[in-house]
């Protein structure tokens, strides 16, 4: 195991994750650390220790009092905002239930897009304590505004509205004048929280002016430590304590006080009440790091859409995405490059929008692909300075992998080649491209890669040989033909099947079985079309190979790009209206038939981030597959077997929609983090496989181990690595690593799956080990 002192940043980090906590200010440390060293003295006790102790809460209480501008009601120190959020929510229901309100039907209202902690605990306790109010959502504008209409229309039945001072993830800022207009004409005693964690250092408060019941704040949002926060309660709002016990802060919050983190709030609040002190910047000078950072946002990415009005937005907090690249792209060519930015799902192959963005009526594309940048108040020039030229580096590494496109690309040469995976939503597109010829191919793409597939297209100027899908169903959005639409004459003018197939196509090759099937060349190779219906009628499959004296031999195939036909863990569903199982037994005996037990499966369906499979591994795993292929089991059988199949997958809450799945893999050896340079070292002969995609790789090499055999094998082009290296299955030895451990993981488990015996990968990847 480490030991916490190796841990360590990168040098050089550009930290633009604010919004998600910030840096702890030296003067904070200093003052958390002097209280734990020196002041350790608990505030309720009578002696000279506990009177020092009790002067750092009282000091920090009256500066709290000052800088939020809550001249008279409670400051109440908590251990951050969810904790004042639920003390604010627990003690306007408690009121509600002491008030026997006559509301018949009661509400609890709320912004739509508020941090998770306001509904989560608003739910949580209208259950617990028994409320029965609706928990309702106040609508937001596309610029993020709440709707002052719907609170008119709905707070005369309000047992509490909970708004917020500024958005964690757009920064956009409510008038809250208009706000308390609003509420209070129609109900001048509803309770109203209004969340200021975002505000604080940013936007002046005098909450002693307004008619706000509750604002909690968070001291690691403002450069304090994770753990300490403060609950301004008005002097007539009600109260419940949160946690009772001891009796301290008043009897509002038991338990003895987080001292060194109040002292940090101390030195925080000292340096924030300083007029002559310029650790935190003027709104100007935050509005022109704003610009500054725009600007190069701007030039280095032409399709960038901001998802906010930097109007109605505080200046620290820039949300873009930009189209055609997913936020996960972005967030990794970032990190690589060592600039902490948000967004992006941190699941592999779930896409998960924002549902603030959703809220605002983003659309699909901008709420999945965007990233929260965010510097904070106190930020400096030359961190802004640093984070534009850090920017600039990382985005001419996505331009080489014709991620983005710029003036650059006609001069340079893509190290794009071969295979790759794309993934969305569990789905594969797999895009082969050839590019010595510069030709590619497109098979069984998703609306939401089109962007991504036409940029790689021109950045290269690659000539389109098709784009495909293996089947369609009835309702699916045609995806090949929108690419083919929008590509224009970078595809050959042509007439095209259904699923994207040249009319034109009359070269014919046969199959190791004899049959005759349509084939276009991309570059050396043919891509084949087999018919393999079941799964739909329409359903195909295309097999890539080297074709000799107008010959597919089993043994020259590459790739088999099975459909929902074949996939990893299972068979593809045969139920639907159009679904045939008795055609789906015939195309799998034809499959096994014409390719070879070895030959590389590729299906459109990931679920497990598996990537490829052959009929040798499936039939080990699945009897019902190895039976029809052996033929030993009648085609009433296996259809009465499949048919019991799909219904489990109907049952199951999963995504599987398409086929059946089962996982099997075996766990890959773990070199931990702390181990692997002495790993390398012992192991002399062993390739480090660094996985990360090639702008990441591009961007942050790692030359710490420049002595090792180190290789970039994407793990979107690990399919191919497995093609390519075949016959290294039992002698070479490999340790897979990427950023943090999840794709060096699915890297290792493919390898070991499809016979890589030797593999090894680095839970906490580089960001463990540098
Ligand atoms: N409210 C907002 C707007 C936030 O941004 C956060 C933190 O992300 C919270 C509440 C929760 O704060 P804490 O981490 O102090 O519990």
């Amino acid at each position: 195991m480490l030991k916490l002192t190796d841990i360590q940043p990168q040098q050089n980090e550009v930290y633009l994750d604010n919004n998600a906590t910030t840096p702890v200010l030296p003067q904070a440390a200093e003052a958390a650390i002097h209280t734990m060293n020196l002041c350790y003295g608990n505030p309720s006790s009578s002696h000279m220790t506990g009177i020092r102790a009790k002067y750092i809460l009282d000091t920090t209480r009256s500066l709290a009092r000052q800088v939020t501008g809550a001249t008279n009601g409670e400051i109440i120190f908590t251990s951050g905002a969810t904790e004042g959020i639920q003390t604010s929510i627990i003690s306007a229901l408690n009121a509600s239930r002491d008030n026997n309100h006559n509301i018949a039907k009661p509400v609890l209202l709320y912004g739509a897009t508020e941090h998770k902690a306001v509904p989560e605990t608003l739910k949580h306790w209208n259950q617990m304590l028994n409320i029965g109010a609706e928990v309702v959502a106040i609508p937001v504008d596309s610029n993020g505004i709440l709707d002052q209409q719907f609170i008119a229309e709905h707070a005369a039945n309000a047992l509490m509205v909970c708004t917020m001072i500024a958005n964690n993830e757009t920064g956009v800022f409510q008038d809250i004048k208009a706000l308390e207009d609003v509420i209070r004409s129609n109900n001048p005693d509803v309770l109203w929280m209004v969340d200021c964690v975002q505000g604080l250092g940013k936007i002046d408060l005098e909450l002693s002016k307004t008619t706000i019941d509750y604002a909690p704040f968070s001291g690691h949002k403002l450069y304090g430590p994770k753990g300490i926060g403060v609950l301004y309660v008005r002097e007539s709002a009600p109260y419940t304590p949160f946690i009772a016990g001891g009796g301290q802060e008043s009897g509002l919050r038991s338990g003895t006080e987080n001292l060194p983190g109040i002292a940090s709030l101390n030195a925080i609040f000292r340096l924030l009440a300083d007029e002559n002190d310029d650790t935190f910047k003027s709104h100007e000078t935050l509005l022109a790091y704003r610009t500054q950072l725009a600007d190069v946002l701007n030039e280095v990415f032409p399709g960038i859409v901001y998802n906010h009005d930097f109007d109605c937005s505080l200046p620290t907090t820039l949300n873009f995405s930009v189209k055609g690249l997913s936020g996960k792209d972005i967030m990794n060519l970032f990190d690589a490059a060592k600039i902490r930015v948000s967004g992006g799902s941190a699941c592999s192959s779930k896409v998960a929008g924002s549902f603030v963005l959703d809220a605002m009526g983003k659309s699909k594309w901008q709420s999945e692909g965007a990233i929260r940048m965010s510097f904070g108040p106190a930020s400096t020039q030359q961190e802004i300075d640093n984070a534009c030229e850090a920017i600039r580096n990382a985005v001419s590494a996505m331009q080489n992998s014709c991620l983005i496109l710029s003036d650059a690309n006609d001069s340079f040469d893509s190290t794009a080649n071969g295979l790759q995976q794309w993934i969305y939503d569990a789905q594969c597109t797999w895009c082969y491209i050839d590019k010595a010829a510069k030709e590619v191919i497109l098979i069984d793409p998703v609306p939401e890669l089109v962007s991504k597939f036409d940029t790689l297209v021109s950045c290269q100027n690659y000539k389109v040989k098709a784009v495909l899908s293996t089947h369609k169903h009835a309702e699916q959005v045609d995806a090949p033909a929108i690419i083919r639409e929008l590509l224009g004459d970078k595809m050959s003018a042509d007439e095209f099947d259904q699923l994207g197939w040249s009319n034109s196509a009359k070269t014919e090759v046969e199959l190791a079985n004899g049959d005759k099937a349509s084939a276009l060349s991309i570059g050396e190779k043919m891509l084949v079309k087999v018919a393999t219906p079941g799964h739909t009628d329409n359903s195909v499959t295309y097999i890539l190979g080297t074709v000799e004296n107008g010959k597919l031999a089993s043994e020259a195939i590459d790739y088999v790009f099975s459909g929902d036909a074949i996939q990893i863990g299972g068979i593809g569903r045969s139920d639907f209206a159009v679904s045939d199982s008795d055609a789906l037994y015939d195309s799998i005996q034809k499959l096994a038939a014409i390719t070879n037990s070895q030959s590389l499966i590729c299906p459109a369906h990931d679920y497990k981030q598996l990537f490829t499979t052959t009929l040798s591994i499936e039939s080990l795993n699945n009897s019902l597959l190895a039976a029809v292929i052996k033929g030993d089991i009648s085609k009433a059988e296996f259809s009465a077997e499949k048919a019991d199949m799909d219904k489990q997958i109907e049952h199951s809450a999963d995504t599987q929609l398409c086929g059946n799945i089962k996982e099997s893999i075996d766990p890959s050896i773990d070199v931990t983090p702390d181990k692997l340079v002495s790993f390398l070292v012992e192991h002399d002969d062993v390739v480090v496989l660094d996985v990360r995609e090639s702008h990441e790789y591009e961007a942050n090499r790692q030359e710490y181990l420049a002595d090792q055999k180190l290789v970039n094998i994407p793990l979107s082009q690990i399919t191919e690595f497995v093609h390519d290296h075949s016959n290294d299955k039992t002698d070479a030895s490999y340790v897979c690593i990427c950023r943090s451990g999840a794709r060096s993981d699915a890297a290792a488990k493919t390898l070991k799956r499809m016979g890589f015996e030797n593999v090894y990968h680095v839970p906490g990847g580089f960001a463990l080990v540098s």
